[in-house]
């Protein structure tokens, strides 16, 4: 449980000289392994390890990451005492390889890769052909008897190591060779002859010294130390630090230095490069599947110098070394057991493996890999569904936008909900409404959105905000209802006077069709074509899978018959929350909720409610029809009552004029609901206190509800909520009120149905009172939004402005609104458990929160002992793998 704290490490805390840093590797001799990732980073442990069983990999060592500490404790240099060692580690490849670093006769030429633990693709160039200089090009070119070979190399190290060691612009040279290129009329590197080539070392040597003012190092020890400086100064650069940031890796793990001894694929039309998965990563099938260039080197398969072959057609090029090829991925992908991404070299028909890794795969191509896998009989269904990220799943279950379409991009905001969409923009939700009836796909633009514009965002197809965090109501709102929104997209200048937004010089005015990628955070002009989502056959496996391994159950959060049938076709078993307020918007019933707020005495409410009544009833037959039989959880009125009315004077006079009632009267009346804080003011259980007629009707309609049920021979088991609960005696006061309710709908209907009367946990009173609040309920859902907001006294809708800092500054770990803080907020979740437990033994207890669909947060539920989860119908499946995880993950544990 450190989510929120800040704990280093503590693996560095000494910072004495670690008294083995440089490890080995060559056939026969792997002082590493692949359970060494820590210590040598992903690349190195991998490259020990394949060594280690026998595949050709070219000899060398790695630097371990604590020597990265080190270079920055020293002030950004390498510490003096690491250098011996180096050479030490060197020379005993020297004496494998038969040749010398910086030999003038026979050169020794290594590469320097950086390596952290996690793969950080990109992060830094690696410095190829390292140990060239004016007199050893002139030995590599004799010892190869190809100069064409040695100065091309040469030229390769210059470009790479101005770039990566000495800061220059590599663009510059690379406009050099392009130039002597199209001078030459020519189109490939491979056409430039040796000729050429020294003229271009020559004239990239000058160029180093004048953009520099330093010259082109000609020591190769020089040339060493400064690689591996450049490596270590790449864990800091800032892109490295985004990427960090991004994917949650912590600055003090640090980055290890690999030195290996050059294999070369520019050597003729024998010698290639490539890289390769062992399984398609984007559709998971189980065929080889990857590229290579004939006489090219290192990047430039990926740089797209020249365009590189399938590596289906390696077995005719190159027979002898594709067959080897074929037997060591498998080799790999048997012993790793999983899909390996890899990279190799060909060096005069001769294989050798550079690189392996787990591949990075689809959600798609995931489930189709765990599931062959399965058949294979290399991993195990546990193993399967430990390997699923199961955030991945959202991928899966939005229509995205097609890959192969052509797009033009306005801008980019955040990445808040995901789905590709597309529709005409409108600005208000009054006109997504309008337009939505009218038959016509609409996207709402708003500068942020409030609750006022939920039924614009119910209306639109997607939403897109000028403003906003990735906890902004927008953001939230939208990915509860499953629906695409671009968040906080500050690219783009909303005019809600003229209905128009300016983006990239175009300016778009209501009307207008754009598209949305949810998943990106993309805006495209246009309609850009979208793909269904297909959940085949590996997706139903796999939540079979993890519905037999799971100990809790899953939810849905739904309001709606439309979400209730999506939560139940997702494999939801029941409702954990049915907010009845949103049930109050629809527009044959607004205006009776109104009458009911602004009614002065209990008759005219009690008017207001009748009307309210069957509509209610009807609601929650609904929901109670298509539940069949699994629990549905209702929550009574929960928000403030001035959220239901409008606030304008236009509004107000038009209400006025509908319900017959005295336009300024109605004004005043709407002023007195102003509250100055209204999340914590007149709302949830409070409303009940002073009008208990709301929830009484409420209950009325849930119990008449239930009571056509059961005349019509289904089967359903309500249970009805409680919010906002702070104290036992409101509960006892308020379920003492429900229950008359419930018992005098079935001595009128004579009928008899089991229910239950629980409550909310959302306030920290409840919480660590909760072995009193028991007596009172039968059941508990932790409503962890408002638990999170009163418990930090932090705000949901005004903390997006600041949070963003808090996280990048390490306070929170992640945002609290999206993965619970497990040390605050999670111990009053779990002492709030513990504690009604002890007073009932059998309490049923779940979590109804936005935390109920996140899968670290899953994990702590499950450690908590919940009885189950509940969250947006469109995250259910990944509550479900998540569930089985934290299970799986327990039991590990244990
Ligand atoms: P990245 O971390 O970006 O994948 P690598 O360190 O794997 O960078 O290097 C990129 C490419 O450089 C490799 O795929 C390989 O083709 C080439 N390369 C690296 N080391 C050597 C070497 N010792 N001999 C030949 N090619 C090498
Ligand atoms: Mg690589
Ligand atoms: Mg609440």
């Amino acid at each position: 449980m450190e989510t929120l704290t800040n704990t280093k490490s503590n693996e560095k805390a000494t910072m004495a000289q670690p008294e083995k840093f440089v490890y080995f590797f060559a056939a026969g001799e792997a002082e590493g392994n692949a359970s060494m990732k820590n210590t040598l980073g992903g690349k190195g442990a991998n490259l020990a390890e394949m060594t280690a069983i026998g595949l050709p990999v070219p000899p060398g060592f790695t630097i371990s990451t604590d020597i990265c500490t080190h270079f920055y404790k020293e002030g950004g240099r390498l510490p003096e005492w690491v250098r011996p060692k180096v050479i030490e580690a060197l020379q005993k490849v020297e004496n494998k390889i038969g040749k010398k670093f910086g030999d003038i006769k026979n050169p020794l030429l290594v590469s320097v890769r950086s390596g952290a633990r996690a793969s950080m693709p990109g992060m830094m160039d690696t410095i190829l052909n390292l140990g060239l200089n004016d007199q050893t090009v002139e030995g590599l070119a004799q010892s190869s008897n190809n100069p064409r070979f040695a100065w091309d190399s040469y030229r390769r190290f210059i470009q790479m190591y101005s770039d990566v060691v000495m800061g220059m612009n590599s663009s510059l040279l690379e406009v050099t060779l392009e130039d002597m290129k199209a001078d030459k009329g020519i189109h490939n590197d491979t056409d430039l002859t040796t000729d050429d080539l020294k003229k271009l070392v020559k004239k990239f040597k000058d160029m180093v010294q004048q953009m520099t003012g330093q010259s082109f190092p000609n020591d190769p020890f020089e040339q060493l130390w400064g690689s591996i400086s450049a490596v270590f100064r790449s864990w800091n650069t800032p892109r490295a630090i985004t990427y960090r940031d991004l994917h949650g890796i912590p600055a003090e793990w640090g980055t290890a230095v690999n030195v290996q001894s050059m294999v070369f694929g520019n050597l003729g039309d024998d010698s290639a490069t490539g890289v390769a998965f062992t399984r398609n990563p984007s559709t998971g099938e189980r065929k080889f599947y990857g590229e290579y260039l004939i006489n090219a080197q290192g990047e430039d398969v990926v740089a797209g110098i020249r365009t590189p072959q399938p590596i289906s057609t390696l077995q005719e090029v190159m027979p002898a070394p594709y067959k080897d090829l074929e037997t060591i991925y498998q080799k790999l992908e048997s012993y790793f057991k999983d899909m390996q991404d890899i990279e190799f070299t060909i060096e005069k028909n001769k294989l050798w493996m550079l690189q392996t890794r787990n591949g990075k795969r689809t959600a798609k191509a995931a489930l189709q890999i765990a599931c062959d896998m399965i058949d294979e009989k290399m991993i195990t269904e546990e193993e399967a569904i430990l390997r699923i990220d199961p955030a991945s799943l959202d991928q899966l279950l939005h229509p995205t936008l097609d890959p192969k379409a052509q797009k033009v991009e306005l801008a980019k905001g955040l990445p808040a909900s995901p789905g590709g969409v597309c529709g005409q923009i409108v600005f208000t939700p009054e006109d997504a409404v309008e337009m939505k009836e009218k038959g016509h796909k609409v996207i709402l633009v708003r500068v942020e959105t409030s609750p006022e514009d939920i039924a614009g965002m119910v209306a639109a197809q997607g939403i897109l905000t000028s403003r906003g965090g990735m906890t902004s109501h927008a953001a939230v709102v939208a990915r509860g209802m499953g629906k695409c929104c671009v968040a906080g997209c500050a690219d783009i200048e909303v005019n809600y006077n003229t209905e128009t937004f300016k983006a990239k010089g175009y300016i778009l005015k209501k009307g207008d069709v754009i598209t949305l990628d949810g998943s990106t955070g993309e805006v495209f002009l246009g309609e850009v074509k979208t793909i269904e989502p297909k959940l085949d056959g590996t997706f139903n496996r796999l939540m079979t899978m993890a519905d037999k391994v799971r100990r809790m159950n899953v939810r849905a959060n739904a309001d709606t018959p439309k979400d209730a049938q999506t939560a139940r076709d997702f494999g939801a078993q029941g409702i954990g929350l049915c907010r009845t307020e949103h049930m109050f918007f629809g527009a044959d019933r607004i205006d009776a909720v109104r009458e009911m707020i602004i009614a002065e005495t209990r008759p005219e409410r009690e008017k207001a409610l009748t009307k309210l009544l069957p509509m209610q009833r009807e609601d929650f037959y609904q929901l109670f029809k298509i539940m069949d039989g699994y629990p549905v959880t209702i929550r009574l009125l929960d928000p403030p009552l001035h959220e239901f009315v409008p606030h304008t004077d236009a509004e107000i006079n038009e209400l006025a004029k509908r319900i017959n009632y005295d336009a300024a009267r109605l004004k005043n009346k709407i002023q007195s609901l102003h509250e100055f804080n209204p999340m914590l003011g007149h709302r949830g259980c409070r409303l009940a206190v002073t009008f208990p007629e709301i929830y009484q009707m409420q209950s009325r309609a849930i119990a008449e509800a239930a009571a056509q049920m059961v005349k019509e021979g289904k089967k359903l088991v309500p249970e009805i909520m409680i919010p906002l609960i702070a104290t036992a005696k409101e509960l006892e006061m308020l379920r003492a009120q429900t229950i008359e309710a419930v018992e005098k709908v079935q001595k009128e209907k004579g009928v008899k149905f089991d229910y239950l009367v629980g409550t909310m946990i959302e306030l920290p009173r409840a919480a660590v009172t909760a072995h009193e609040i028991a007596k009172q309920a039968d059941f508990f859902s932790f409503g962890t939004n408002d638990l999170t907001q009163t418990t930090l006294g932090l705000s949901r809708d005004d903390s997006s402005r600041f949070l963003g800092s808090y996280v990048s500054q390490g306070i929170f770990a992640k945002d609290p609104f999206v993965s619970i803080d497990q040390v605050g907020v999670g111990t009053l979740v779990k002492t709030g458990v513990d504690l009604g437990r002890q007073t009932k033994g059998n309490l049923k207890v779940g979590v109804c929160g936005e935390h109920g669909g996140d899968p670290d947060s899953i994990e702590f539920f499950e450690n908590v002992n919940l009885d189950y989860v509940s969250c947006s119908p469109f995250r259910v499946p990944i509550a479900r793998l998540a569930a089985a995880r934290a299970t799986l993950l327990r039991k590990k544990k244990k």
